[in-house]
């Protein structure tokens, strides 16, 4: 750790600054020009080769430092995308600044170790997050790990996260008098209202991590015309992907049934990509543990249950990944608030960049030059592939 705290030294002011620009400033996900400029200004000064707008994603980069000699990659995926009318609530602005500063700080000792670092920007994590196209186009093929650190108001283990399906569903119906003509009227809301109330049933028989919940997009305008069009839009979560999958396809069924009950015609669409579950590499998350327990005597929580979905969840389907929370000394802080958003650019938030650099940098320091830390990683990996904890289809099809 010793080895980096003179070089987090020598950055630490750049970091903060860029940081606290992205706070002030704050893009929208797929939006993120300005920021994703930043930071790709910096790396490049800091002698890394950057590729920007990979693969028609305007505001992802990929920013390369290779050393002469051969090694594994390490990379450390940098999140800069906010939050409407809140900002940088959700801390992401601190989530880039680090895993650019434990990229740079990795590549002033990779002469001696060998190997590359990519620092990788991965927009609209928030949205549509850019991670699963990412994973699916095979960025990260040439990877062997890759980092983050998440801020949140206490530090946690990396965890699991929800695999995530967003449908929307169009009903389709013919317009009439709702007074004069009602019998030649097919009401589309009513599909709607029948597709609500097929889900609400399915809720006794699914298990308890699953999550469903939706709106109604798009209802009718008048209550004198019967509605030829209404929309929900829904969010379906399961602890795995295989559990998921099972879901939809009984919401799926209840989709068919409430057009046929209504006379109506139904159209399924997936409105945002869909996010596969977080499946944490253990000896990877160990050896970080390890290392931030040297930077932080905070308490770490183990998550004992996944709430949220995140893109991070593809990534870990295709390279042992982790996703590891570093608090800012609040247990009352809440994710997604402006409040969090302010606790960024304090004394807290600026720790969290000290703590993130060193532990993740050393943890890339580790794998680099212990082959066998790298090897069992890799083994547990392989390990979950066949054990079928991965389930990479998903979809509509
Ligand atoms: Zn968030
Ligand atoms: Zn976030």
């Amino acid at each position: 750790m010793e080895k980096f705290l003179n070089e987090f030294k020598s950055i630490k002011d750049d970091l903060v600054h860029i940081s606290e620009e992205l706070y002030q400033h704050p893009e929208l996900g797929n939006e993120e020009f300005k920021s994703k400029q930043l930071l790709v200004n910096y790396l490049k000064k800091n002698n890394f080769k950057i590729e920007e707008g990979l693969n028609n994603i305007p505001t992802s980069f990929r920013a390369t430092y290779t050393s002469d000699l051969p090694g594994p990659t390490i990379a450390y995926l940098a999140e800069y995308d906010a939050l409407p009318g809140i900002g940088h609530g959700c801390g992401h602005n601190l989530i880039a600044v680090t895993s650019m500063g434990a990229g740079i700080a990795l590549s002033k000792i990779m002469e001696q170790t060998g190997g590359t670092v990519i620092v990788l920007g991965t927009p609209a994590e928030e949205s549509d997050g850019a991670k699963v196209l990412m994973a699916e186009q095979g960025i990260f093929n040439n990877i062997d790990v890759a980092m983050m650190a998440h801020p949140g108001g206490v530090s946690e283990e990396s965890g699991a996260t929800l695999a995530l399906d967003a449908i929307q569903f169009a009903f389709t119906g013919k317009t009439s008098h709702a007074a004069a003509a009602p019998e030649q009227g097919i009401n589309a809301l009513d599909g709607v209202i029948q597709l609500f109330n097929g889900i609400n049933a399915l809720r006794e028989h699914v298990t308890p991590d699953v999550r469903m919940h939706g709106v109604i997009s798009e209802g009718g305008t008048a209550a004198n015309v019967v509605p030829d069009y209404a929309v929900a839009q829904f969010y379906f979560r399961a602890e795995t992907r295989r559990t998921l999958n099972e879901v939809v396809q009984k919401v799926k069924h209840i989709a068919d049934g409430a057009a046929a009950m209504t006379g109506t015609t139904v159209e399924l669409s997936n409105y945002e990509l869909s996010n596969d579950n977080l499946v944490t590499n253990q000896h990877l998350s160990k050896q970080f543990m390890k290392n931030l327990r040297t930077v932080t005597n905070e308490p770490i929580q183990t998550k004992d249950k996944p709430s949220g979905s995140s893109d991070i969840g593809n990534v870990s389907q295709v390279v042992p990944a982790i996703h590891p929370i570093i608090g800012m000394n609040d247990k009352s802080l809440v994710p997604h608030t402006k409040r969090f958003a302010d606790k960024t650019v304090t004394e807290d938030g600026r720790a969290f960049i000290k703590k993130g650099v060193l532990s993740l940098a050393q943890t890339g320091y580790d794998i680099l030059t212990d082959s066998k830390l790298l090897e069992t990683i890799k083994q547990e990996f392989d390990n979950n592939k066949s054990a079928g904890a991965r389930l990479a289809t998903y979809g509509l099809d």
